[in-house]
């Protein structure tokens, strides 16, 4: 009886210490939908005001997950889900086009806790390319997969396939002929299923000049930290405009375009691929944290505008740290961002001069 009570007083103070410790941790979300040369003028008001929507409503499905106490890793998913699904990113709906006139996404996610990965690279068919990357982390012995072998692995697990018609939208399309023609190249046939060339009335939101700037807009990413005091990151993305068949960026090379660890940040990139591949971007972030003890917008700024400007390349990150310091960090003109922490107000951005 006594070892009875004794054992229920413990339980009781470990549960009250443990109780103690979440409550010491606020979640935080952090949310990009891609930078290059986004600009007022070319977004116009209607752009501005769609994508700052779209942004706050994907930050708002992960913040729910956060707010009743999910994970990390789930509210990772829950905001790449909306991001995948709205046709303004380039993302699952949306994703820009290969030369040959296919998507073929990238992406790929990390957890914090235990530093196990799942990346995904090349696929066409699975609906939401980031619980591929998951189900590869969760239900594989691998880290990545590519091409056709992931999506049939992600259709054994009961993930969503789609045809070609359903990751098309008319503006992708459009920009891939403006960009193919200016580059002399032949234009691919429209893909099966879709509808024929609407003449000059472009049906989807068409916001800039995507041709002007061919380095895609729209890959997305966010990085969580839950109340159990867990990072997680996730990217998702159909990589470059008119980019060869089977390029792959950085979205899905951990270390490059996504990391996640409780000892030191979380981020996600986006900009030029194969710079971030070359500097590991989103590791070195965490290195300089980690090793170097440098605040997370230092770490990131040293990295995006020291590093990556030195080879030439663009682009930009968001980070978060285990006590919840966030940054933005990106040598573009604009990138889409969106933040929140637990009891405060969601702030989203899209050019430079915006917190
Ligand atoms: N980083 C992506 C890639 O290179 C593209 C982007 O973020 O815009 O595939």
């Amino acid at each position: 009886m006594k070892r009875f009570w004794l054992a229920v007083a413990t339980m009781a103070v470990c549960t009250a210490a443990g109780a103690q410790q979440a409550a010491t941790h606020k979640w935080t979300i952090v949310v990009h939908g891609g930078a290059g040369v986004i600009e007022r003028v070319a977004l116009g008001p209607e752009g501005d005001k769609a994508y700052r929507k779209s942004l706050t409503e994907a930050t708002m499905a992960g913040a729910k997950i956060l707010d009743a106490g999910g994970t990390a890793l789930d509210a990772v998913e829950a905001t790449l889900h909306v991001l995948e699904d709205d046709p303004l990113f380039n993302a699952g709906r949306g994703a820009v086009f290969t030369a040959e006139g296919k998507n073929e996404m990238d992406s790929s996610i990390m957890d914090g806790a235990t530093l196990k990965a799942g990346a995904v690279a090349g696929v066409t068919k699975t609906r939401h390319p980031i619980s591929l990357a998951r189900a590869v982390m969760d239900k594989s012995p691998y880290v990545m997969m590519v091409g056709p072998g992931a999506d049939n692995f992600g259709a054994k697990q009961g993930l969503k396939q789609e045809p070609p018609s359903w990751f098309f939208t008319e503006s992708r399309w459009q920009a891939l002929v403006k960009q193919l023609a200016k580059e002399g190249k032949p234009i691919p046939p429209r893909p099966e299923g879709v509808p024929p060339e609407p003449g000059k009335t472009v049906p989807v939101a068409f916001y800039y000049d995507e041709a002007a700037d061919p380095r895609s807009h729209g890959t997305t990413g966010v990085v969580v930290l839950d109340r159990n005091g867990n990072l997680a990151a996730g990217t998702s993305t159909g990589g470059l405009q008119g980019k060869m068949p089977g390029r792959v960026g950085d979205s899905p090379i951990i270390g490059a375009g996504t990391y996640a660890s409780n000892q030191s940040c979380a981020v996600s990139a986006t900009g030029s691929g194969e710079y971030f591949i070359r500097l590991g971007v989103a590791r070195e972030i965490c290195n300089l944290v980690r090793f170097k003890g440098m605040k997370i917008q230092d770490a990131a700024d040293e990295v995006i505008h020291h590093e990556l400007e030195a080879l030439h390349g663009d682009g930009g990150v968001i980070a978060l740290t285990p006590d919840g310091q966030t940054a933005f960090s990106f040598n573009t003109p604009g990138m889409f961002r969106a933040r929140l922490a637990e009891g405060g107000k969601i702030t989203v951005g899209i050019y430079n001069d915006e917190q």
